[in-house]
């Protein structure tokens, strides 16, 4: 007599914040309003077809993604830690406009993780003809859900899952405010593609380097973080403001190119003043692809010089989620900038 013996069924918690995906029209009014997602399963039935259990969490109030706070990536970590055992993997619907930002904060607050948090959303709501947003949220629960044969999760890391696409979230940019190819993670390929089936790219997916070790939260962040972006014809004052604020502890500078910026006296001269005040400043690169390379002109290495730290080939969105979980546990800005240099999460191609 043989036993077969069946997998468990896998379980997926499904965390509702916002954003156009949860949209569905009013019947009476055509009005777009949220739906209530512990009806998911009538609304998305091909979900059935799957051996998962999809419990749903709703937060309240519903928010476009324009107002995240990082109040949400708290609640978010402390969310997914509290449930952690009772389920296989998570799926985090959220607007698309910030879900860059979030996925690549939670990928610095959540240490240890052995087990799926994917982001999806959409670009037109669930209950719309052509919507995108059905066929993101049934690859994502699929994803979140993968074991391999002796139960691991296939993709034990924080993604972003759009348009048949599994991205990296901390390499993850919007880059296409309308179609549906709204994301892209230009310095890392894809970890997975849905086609047919969905091919997992498992080389390159990162795996607990210390298996069996439980998840742990860090919830206390530094936002004192801004962003200048260098341009033609930026006036000193700007500079000024943003660099010498006493509101900042670190500014992330987006150059031109390999990390070049303005070599006029004035604009490095307040750069140095802004080092001499302790603050962190860090180099990231205005193009989508490509890293920051200090050495190869005169513009960039003036930065270096001045102890401006590179961001390599890190996303603004990364570097800020970086800073704020860096900053929030170092007081000390010399740890953060070390730390900041080092590859974490899998940030940085370093
Ligand atoms: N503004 C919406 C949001 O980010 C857009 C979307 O969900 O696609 O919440």
């Amino acid at each position: 007599m043989s036993i077969s013996r069946e997998k468990p069924r896998a379980s997926v918690l499904l965390i509702y914040t916002g954003g156009t995906i949860g949209m569905k029209e009013d019947a009476g009014t055509g009005a777009l309003k949220p739906f209530d997602f512990s009806g998911i399963m009538e609304e998305v039935p091909e979900l059935r077809k799957f051996a998962v259990t999809v419990d749903s969490y709703t937060f309240t109030p519903l928010i476009d993604s324009s107002d995240v706070e990082p109040s949400l990536w708290q609640a978010l970590a402390k969310l997914i830690y509290e449930s952690y055992d009772r389920y296989d993997g998570f799926v985090i619907l959220h607007g698309t406009d910030t879900m860059a930002y979030s996925a690549s904060a939670l990928s610095f607050m959540l240490d240890h993780l052995s087990k799926p948090v994917i982001f999806t959303g959409s670009q037109l709501p669930i209950g719309r003809p052509r919507t995108d947003g059905k066929e993101n949220l049934i690859s994502a629960v699929e994803i979140a859900a993968a074991r391999d044969g002796d139960g691991h999760a296939l993709v034990p890391e924080v993604c972003i899952c759009f348009n048949s696409q599994l991205l990296r979230g901390n390499r993850s940019v919007k880059v296409n405010a309308t179609g549906f190819d709204a994301f892209s993670s230009p310095n890392y390929p894809p970890l997975a593609t849905a086609g047919i089936s969905i091919k997992y790219n498992t080389g390159l997916i990162h795996h607990p380097s210390e298996p069996g070790r439980p998840l742990e939260i860090h919830t206390t962040l530094d936002t004192r973080v801004s962003v200048l972006k260098v341009h033609p014809g930026i006036t000193e004052q700007a500079v000024r403001d943003i660099l010498l604020g006493t509101g900042t502890r670190a500014v992330i500078i987006e150059t031109y190119g390999s990390g070049n910026a303005i070599s006029k006296a004035w604009f490095l001269s307040i750069i140095r003043e802004a080092v001499k005040m302790g603050k962190i400043l860090v180099n990231i690169t205005q193009c989508l692809s490509g890293d920051v390379d200090m050495d190869i002109y005169a513009t960039g290495r003036a930065l270096k010089d001045a102890g401006v730290i590179s961001g390599h080939d890190a996303t603004t969105e990364s570097a800020l989620g970086k800073l704020f979980f860096l900053m929030g546990g170092h007081p000390d800005n010399h740890e953060v900038k070390a730390l900041l240099e080092k590859n974490l999460k899998g940030e940085i191609s370093k």
